[in-house]
Order: C-alpha cells, then structure tokens, then sequence
C-alpha cells in the first residue's frame, strides 16, 4: 500500500468509527430517508436552511462502514454550501465513484478523495452512494418548501 492508501484509509476508519453531525435536529427544514436494500444500510437525514445555504445536517441510522464513512464525510463537506454548490459536488463525487473519473478535489474535500478506492469495489459504490443520493433528494424537498 501507498502512504497516500494509508491515510486514506484511516480517515475512512476514522468517519466510520466517530460519524460527524451525527444527531437529531431540533427543527429541521426537511428530511429524508435513504436506504440500501443490497447491504441493509439506513440513513435518516434532516436539514436545516438558511439564507440559501445548508446550514445544519443531522445524520442518524446504521449500515456498514462504507456507508457510514461516506455520510460522516458528505455531511461534513456539505455544510454551508447553496442547493446548486451541494449538487455541483454530487455531481464530482459520482464522477469519481460511478463513472471512475480522475477527479481532484480541493484541499477542503480531501476526505472525499478518500472515498476513491471504493471504485474497486463495484458493490461497495452503492454503500458510499446512499447518503450523496439522500441528501440530493433532501434538498429537492426544501426547495419545494421555500
Ligand atoms: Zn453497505
């Protein structure tokens, strides 16, 4: 394994082992459930939005370490964008996942970069997927609702 290999899995180990933002909204602006049926993974995820942006996320559910890493990392790179900046990165994370592009993130979003070897892994992309899916329909709804 590389050194670049290693970090990245340890930060993997890391947003599985301690998820960020993992917890109940007082008042969320809209939610939504995800849910994996190959792996059995479950996300709830609930928004709060402000001035247009994301300002809060609460992450809660279980599944596997891939799903959970991933959730922990996309709420962690999601916080404060707008609808369009949250869609513009889905849209770079399905790019390095799904379509196996080489995709460089910025410094910011270097924990996504860790989520590439997933690509490996055809099984897996679904598992790293669920919470990118989610919270892209989430935002669907509190658009609706502003
Ligand atoms: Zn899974």
């Amino acid at each position: 394994m590389s050194l670049s290999e290693i970090l990245y899995k340890e930060i993997i180990i890391d947003h599985s082992a301690n998820p960020r933002n993992f917890k109940k909204l007082e008042n969320c602006d809209c939610s939504e459930d995800g849910h994996n049926p190959l792996c059995g993974d479950e996300i709830h995820l609930e928004l709060k939005y402000d001035d247009g942006k994301i300002s809060d996320i609460g992450l809660s559910g279980d599944g596997c370490s891939i799903s959970r890493a991933s959730a922990s990392i996309m709420t962690e790179s999601m916080l404060g964008l707008s609808k369009e900046e949250a869609l513009q990165l889905f849209a770079q994370f399905k790019d390095m996942l799904v379509e196996g592009k080489d995709v460089k993130f910025a410094e910011e979003y270097e924990d996504i970069q860790a989520l590439e070897g997933v690509r490996q892994y055809p099984v897996r992309i679904k598992c790293a997927i669920l919470a990118w899916n989610t919270i892209a329909q989430a935002l669907e709804k509190c658009e609706e609702m502003k």
